[in-house]
């Protein structure tokens, strides 16, 4: 609740605000999101097929230069002197092949029985009956074998071993070439493609053989190993995090050839670099979307707000009788029809409320026939401007009229000519009263008037003309024209110290005091207290 106050949302101006900027925002930001993990992923998987056609390509490369490395021990196993058995003609043979071939570091002829008969590296004779090259070749088969160090270089090396057939087409032993993996660096390198990794070459168990930057030796063994989640990604590919914590894209292949397997990976940074300035474009759209809609939304929201504001600002000036800003209400221009409607339907309303408001409060202060104030006003308000008037340092004068004989009037010609008489002497003390002053019906024919600002005297003399002026202006009424007279009495008050009801009272009652003995000393007359 404090947070829905906090946002503004407890008010008309924040919920219009908050949802319409939030139908605007949410579409684009799920837009660009959606944008950031559907395209990341698409890019990986682009990535992932992107390097397993590479490495493909690769295999092919790979198998063919496999296939030449047995096609040449073939063909020195093919040679009349290795069928024949004859070491001088395999020596200068094998020989001359190593010359010829840098990365063949040696070429061996293995005899029947196991032992080394040549080798053009110049080793002595060791027995290699139980190896299994040996044993394969003896079945009449070739094969390839992995992950050796070399003795003299220390690099990683491959044998390409095939079986030799005598002239009478026995077994006669096999012919292995030695070949050092650096041989494949040149292609491996060749190969790489732009922002892909490098393939790298290893055998069944992810040790490295290939490229030789990558192959790390320790005591005569291959301790660089390929993660075994890069080693099985597969043709289709994985991704997985290196011991570094970094995100890693691998794919692989077997090579089906004495257990080699190509393995390509690289870090997913590298392949999410175009990505990263893409989704940056993407999130810089959605945002500058959302801060070229916000004004127009904004402008929407303003345009229902305003006069929503407006209508509530002059509600609360009603309820506190602010009638001249409401009454009547001028509509802001461009207003939409609906909210229209409402300012002109209020404004009648506030007209209307204002109309009867004043009516009430005219009714409730002021006498009917005379239109003078009521007794019940000449005690809530004349006290007060007393008060006011004697804080102000001005005296005041209270002038109590009665009309004389009134009786007779209605008894002579009437209760409603005698009701023409009361209002007549209404309308005469109206007009001869300032603004000022307070003229009020007290009771039946009696009427009191509040002078502000007036002493004895002057209350006297204003007392002596309206007597004078009433006793001159007859009524017009019941056909004919009746005269009648007032007495009246006057009482003064000056000093302001504890003006309350009770002074009040006892001005009033001084008035009435001066009347009473104006009635006393034959009428028609004006008596001081
Ligand atoms: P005095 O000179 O001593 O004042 O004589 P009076 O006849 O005026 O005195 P009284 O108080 O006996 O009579 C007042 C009369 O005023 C009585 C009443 O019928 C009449 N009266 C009071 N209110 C009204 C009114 O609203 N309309 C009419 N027509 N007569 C009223
Ligand atoms: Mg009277
Ligand atoms: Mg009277």
């Amino acid at each position: 609740m404090r947070l829905k106050r906090w946002l503004g949302l407890d008010t008309l101006r924040g919920l219009l605000r908050f949802y319409t900027l939030l139908c605007v925002s949410l579409p684009l930001l799920l837009a660009a999101g959606f944008f950031y993990f559907f395209q990341r992923g698409q890019i990986i998987d682009d990535t992932l097929s992107g390097m397993a056609e590479t490495l493909a390509t690769e295999r092919s490369v790979l198998r063919s230069w496999i296939d030449e490395r047995f096609d040449d021990a073939r063909f020195l196993a093919l040679l009349d002197g290795t069928r024949t058995g004859n070491t001088d003609l395999m020596r200068q043979a094998f020989a001359k092949y190593v010359r010829t071939h840098p990365s063949v570091s040696a070429v061996v002829a293995v005899n029947q029985d196991g032992h080394t008969q040549v080798d053009s590296s110049g080793s002595p004779s060791v027995y290699v009956g139980d190896r299994s090259y040996f044993l394969e070749a003896r079945q009449g088969r070739d094969s390839l074998v992995a992950g050796i160090i070399g003795r003299a270089s220390g690099k990683p090396i491959c044998l390409f071993a095939t079986p030799v057939a005598r002239l009478d087409g026995t077994f006669g032993g096999l012919v292995f070439a030695s070949v050092q993996l650096d041989a494949l660096d040149v292609w491996l390198r060749q190969t790489t493609i732009l922002g892909q990794g490098k393939a790298v070459l290893c055998d069944a168990e992810g040790r490295i053989l290939a490229p030789s930057a990558a192959v790390r030796v320790a005591s005569g063994q291959l301790t660089g190993r390929i993660a075994p989640q890069a080693l099985g990604a597969g043709e289709r590919g994985a991704v997985y995090r290196d011991a570094d914590g970094r995100e890693m894209l691998a794919v692989s292949v077997a090579v089906d050839r004495g257990g080699l397997k190509l393995v390509r990976q690289e870090p997913a940074a590298v392949a999410l670099v175009g990505y990263r300035s893409q989704a940056l474009w993407v999130a810089a759209g959605a945002l500058a979307a959302i801060i070229l809609i916000s004004p127009l939304v904004l402008r929407f929201c303003r345009k229902l707000e305003q006069p929503l504001e407006t209508l509530s600002r002059h509600a609360r000036e009603l309820r506190s009788k602010e009638y001249d800003e409401t009454c009547p209400l001028a509509a802001p221009p461009d207003l939409p029809r609906e909210v229209e409607e409402l300012f002109v339907a209020f404004s009648a309303m506030a007209c209307d409320v204002r109309g009867h408001i004043d009516a009430i409060e005219q009714l409730s202060v002021q006498d009917e026939l005379t239109g003078l104030y009521n007794r019940r006003f000449l005690f809530s308000s004349g006290l007060k401007l007393v008060a006011a008037a004697l804080r102000a340092g001005q005296p005041c004068c209270c002038l109590m009229f009665d009309v004389d004989h009134f009786k007779r009037v209605n008894d002579t010609f009437g209760h409603q000519a005698g009701d023409h008489v009361l209002a007549h002497i209404g309308t005469l003390l109206t007009g001869a009263v300032r603004r000022s002053d307070l003229a009020a019906r007290y009771g039946g024919e009696e009427f009191a008037v509040l002078l502000v600002g007036a002493d004895l005297a002057q209350g006297l003399e204003q007392a002596e003309r309206i007597r004078r002026a009433m006793a001159e202006k007859p009524c017009e009424a019941a056909g004919r024209s009746l005269s009648v007279t007032v007495s009246v009495g006057v009482a003064a008050v000056h000093d302001s110290q504890e003006f309350g009801e009770a002074a009040f009272d006892d001005l009033l009652a001084r008035a009435d005091a001066a009347l009473y003995a104006a009635k006393a000393a034959g009428r028609n007359r004006v008596m001081a207290e």
